[in-house]
């Protein structure tokens, strides 16, 4: 996976609601486990996007 150069503030995006409500639970031997507060989602595959400065995410299309 290909990282970006941080420039600002970014935020993790579930992979299946896409609520920003993500937050990292876990770092095993398999790697980070992310944790999607809204629809339940668990697993080391999140989508990472960057944010406004009032917070708000940046549509990558
Ligand atoms: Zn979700």
């Amino acid at each position: 996976m290909r990282r970006r150069p941080k420039r600002g503030k970014t935020v993790l995006l579930c992979p299946k609601c896409g609520s920003v409500r993500v937050s990292l639970i876990a770092g095993s031997i398999l790697g980070q486990v992310y944790h999607c507060q809204k629809c339940d989602y668990q697993g080391s595959l999140v989508f990472e996007t960057d944010v406004a400065d009032d917070g708000t995410p940046i549509s990558q299309g």
